[in-house]
């Protein structure tokens, strides 16, 4: 693992991607490079893009990829797909719209499906982000997603910089989004602004921020035209111009830890749901359920029993090696 870690850092993409696959597949050497990379993560501008499908979110995301590398500056992309089984990384498969920047390896571009995988983006993608950041190198890491279900939210709360894309006449933009996103977001793009409408959406979102509550940032609204890489470059100035805020302010400090503790906070459930699964695959929950339906427990004392069960296995576990015991670990025995 410290190799492969140390290989990513020189720059060798195929670390990188390595690295990335074992987040997908959840592996338990995941503890080793996560130790292997402390104090090394921090330095990139993560930044998500969200809106509803049609958008133009790969396009935009091309565009600013080569207006980023354009700046010298390398580029990861996650494209997080939150609908999708957890398929190690082919679903998505090469994204023809970023076929562009597929030969330059100053940008890394990686899809994840996050359904299936143990508490979705909150788990997978902050160590996917850590990889990118710490071992990888890279100034800039955009994750992509679609707008669906919480996954908007969940972005915002991953990212330094949050980018809501609209289009004219899609869902009616601004209707379609829901009310929340429109407060965290940092930057609102009306992309497709040479269609009917795109003035009108960029009314329609002014007007919606002047009721909204102020904030100490006045989230810009930029016109674009994604496919002919109109407004890329003033998107990546208001990316920059945020980034400079949240650095000049507390609150890239604020997001950072916000987003360590839902991380943290999805390891460990991750932990306690896969003992629990083990005691709870075993004949213990048969047959306190048996035991409850003879009348012999209640069922809370039956749940605290397996949870003591379980945490018996979380003491043993701690003592031992913990990737030997995460891999070889099903060999917990309920009394
Ligand atoms: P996503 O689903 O949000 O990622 O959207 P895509 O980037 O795949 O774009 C959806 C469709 O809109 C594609 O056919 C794009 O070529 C097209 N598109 C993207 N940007 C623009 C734009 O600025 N104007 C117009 N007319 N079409 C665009």
């Amino acid at each position: 693992m410290a190799d492969l870690v140390a290989r990513a850092r020189t720059g060798d993409v195929r670390a990188v991607a390595r690295l990335i696959s074992l987040v997908e597949q959840d592996s338990p050497a995941l503890r080793e490079v996560a130790a292997a990379l402390v104090g090394l993560s921090g330095r990139a501008h993560v930044i998500g893009i969200t809106g509803a499908p049609g958008v133009g979110k790969s396009t935009s995301t091309s565009a600013l990829v080569g207006v980023l590398r354009a700046e010298g500056k390398r580029v990861g992309v996650l494209a997080v797909d939150p609908s999708s089984p957890f398929s190690g990384g082919a679903l998505l498969g090469d994204r023809v719209r970023m076929g562009e920047h597929a030969s330059d390896d100053g940008v890394y571009i990686r899809s994840m499906a996050s359904r299936g995988h143990l508490g979705g983006l909150s788990a997978a993608v902050p160590q996917a982000l850590r990889v990118l950041d710490a071992a990888g190198g890279f100034d800039v890491v955009l994750i992509e997603t679609v707008g669906v279900g919480q996954a908007e939210f969940e972005i915002a709360s991953l990212a330094d910089t949050t980018v809501l894309i609209l289009a004219p006449g899609l869902g009616d933009g601004i209707q379609a989004a829901k009310a929340g996103i429109l407060e965290v977001a940092d930057i609102f793009v009306v992309n497709k602004a040479d269609r009917d409408g795109a003035d009108q959406a960029a009314r329609d979102l002014r007007q919606m921020q002047a009721l909204g509550a102020g904030s100490a940032w006045r989230a810009p609204i930029l016109k674009t035209v994604a496919s002919r890489g109109e407004g890329a470059a003033e998107l990546a100035g208001a990316l920059a111009e945020h980034h400079g805020w949240l650095a000049s302010s507390a609150i890239l400090h604020e997001r950072r830890r916000l987003r360590s503790a839902a991380e943290i906070e999805a390891i460990a459930l991750n932990q306690v749901r896969r003992r629990f699964d083990r005691v709870a695959g075993s004949a213990a929950l048969q047959q306190a359920a048996r035991r409850v339906v003879a009348g012999e427990l209640d069922p809370y004392a039956a749940a605290d029993e397996l949870l003591a069960a379980a945490a018996e296995g979380f003491a043993s576990e701690s003592q031992s090696d913990p990737a030997l015991t995460a891999a070889t670990g099903n060999d917990f025995q309920l009394r």
